[in-house]
């Protein structure tokens, strides 16, 4: 394909976290307190953004309001009034890092970054070791989380995942980690795709994500179709696709995947439209698809950010325009500030639908509103009154069992409901149809019959 750059010919990126609050510009509109309570919640919630989200993406003219920033920025109803008074006179006071910190940490754990179950239930065991970097929830695919792409060029503030392992920028951990991958794809031959999730691997120098995924080239790997890249990196930086120094080796690794005959999508995490608008981000999904990728678009559901249906029609249609498949849109799980972020299923469902019918069948591929929970992945598909009353009607597009796939069930009707375990079974029965088999399937070693009970805590990238 042809294409030249519309962006600049260079963009060097930069970091921005906690202690450089101050030097960001925009910030200056703020008043002062209000610049304090954003120190503060920051010591406890995850803060990075960098020179093209602060550049590109947010609109500064309309803090605090602006969607990019409050994707992006610690906001005061992030923290509850009590966790932020015990925290913010001592950045007024200007303590220092290690006594903030000994107050912070137990608003940490209280906010659990680990939901209950995660380590133990979700990695699969391969002759007694367990394998840490590995999740095998439903039969075809298998989640790897490779180590060095555990962290992401910005944090979106609903979301723990970055803190789950600091990044090791080793190759030789990486080939030793990549072999034990591709054992276990050679003896579970029913895994037709591997995801590759983070933090978010795009993170990765170009020749550490090669030594990862070129096993899986190999000929005797052909059980693996699909190889996909969960990354919000055409989002927060477009610039790895174009300008960044490995990015012409990046679009060769894509082009080699593709080659050996795999399907490899580009699982885009994209929030808002405008993620979508900017020269530079049109650029790197232009080049991304010219490698012979596909690129699928999915995201969660987020209050102060998307929770509005013209958000999502135009984001699909302009993810449509730009030659990328709309997927999924996620309801967001039960992590850290959640009460600020969440929507109720009700809500979700309202968006959705008002999104989707304003949309053309190109777009409608997207599937949700989606809560990725225990026992699966529940899509809420519609809502229904019956003489005896509302309801939900529920069906999961994944189940831990596949049997369970594609089958409408009813849970009564509650706005306020806004996760699987809010909800109730219709017409007064104890429990989901699921339920008994749900609590025969233990972990067991070896197979994806270990997969999770619990999950992470969001949406991959
Ligand atoms: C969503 C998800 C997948 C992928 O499911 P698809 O429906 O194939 O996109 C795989 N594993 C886990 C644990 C997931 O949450
Ligand atoms: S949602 Fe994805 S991009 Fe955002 S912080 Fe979490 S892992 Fe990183």
């Amino acid at each position: 394909m042809d294409w030249t750059l519309q962006a600049p010919a260079t963009k060097k990126y930069r970091a921005y976290g906690r202690k450089d609050i101050d030097q960001i510009a925009g910030l200056q509109r703020l008043p002062q307190e209000q610049r304090d309570i954003l120190k503060a919640v920051s010591y406890v919630l995850p803060f990075r953004v960098n020179n093209y989200v602060i550049d590109e993406l947010i609109d500064w003219s309309r803090l605090p309001d602006d969607p990019m920033y409050q994707l992006t920025f610690p906001q005061p109803g992030m923290l509850s009034e009590e966790h932020l008074n015990r925290v913010l006179p001592l950045v007024q006071n200007g303590a220092d890092d290690r006594t903030i910190m000994e107050v912070v940490r137990p608003i940490q754990m209280e906010l659990n970054p680990h939901p209950a179950g995660q380590k133990q239930w979700n990695v699969p065991k391969d002759a007694g070791n367990s394998m840490q970097g590995l999740q095998h929830k439903y039969r075809e695919t298998v989640l790897f989380f490779p180590a060095q792409g555990q962290t992401c060029h910005a944090y979106c503030t609903y979301c723990f995942r970055w803190a789950q392992f600091v990044g090791i920028d080793d190759l030789k951990f990486a080939t030793t980690e990549a072999l034990k991958l591709a054992n276990y794809l050679r003896k579970n031959r029913e895994v037709s795709d591997v995801l590759v999730t983070g933090g978010d691997p795009m993170i990765m120098k170009t020749k550490v994500l090669r030594r990862y995924l070129e096993p899986l080239l190999q000929p005797e790997m052909d059980s693996v179709q699909s190889i996909r890249i969960g990354t919000k990196a055409p989002a927060y930086w477009p610039f790895r696709f174009t300008l960044d120094r490995d990015a012409d080796d990046l679009m060769r690794l894509f082009e080699e995947i593709v080659a050996a005959g795999k399907h490899l999508a580009i699982m885009a995490h994209f929030s808002h439209p405008r993620e979508l608008e900017t020269p530079a981000a049109q650029d790197a999904l232009r080049r991304i698809r010219s490698t012979g990728a596909v690129i699928r678009c999915q995201a969660p559901l987020i209050r102060h950010v998307n929770d509005d249906p013209h958000v999502w029609s135009t984001m699909w249609r302009t993810q449509v325009s730009q030659g990328c498949i709309p997927y999924y849109m996620f309801v967001e799980r039960d992590t850290g500030p959640k009460k600020y972020f969440e929507v109720p299923l009700a809500r979700a469902f309202q968006i959705f639908t008002e999104a989707y019918n304003s949309v053309s069948g190109l777009a409608r591929t997207v599937r949700g509103p989606s809560m990725s929970a225990l026992p699966g992945k529940v899509l809420v598909d519609g809502v229904i009154d019956l003489p005896q009353g509302r309801y939900f009607v529920l069906k999961f597009i994944q189940g831990r069992s596949s049997d369970w796939v594609n089958k409408p069930f009813l849970a009564e009707y509650d706005p306020k409901a806004t996760w699987l375990n809010d909800l109730k079974p219709a017409f007064g029965e104890q429990e989901f149809f699921f339920e008994p088999e749900l609590a025969t399937l233990k972990p067991r070693g070896s197979s994806y019959e270990t997969a999770v009970m619990a999950e992470g805590s969001a949406a991959p990238a």
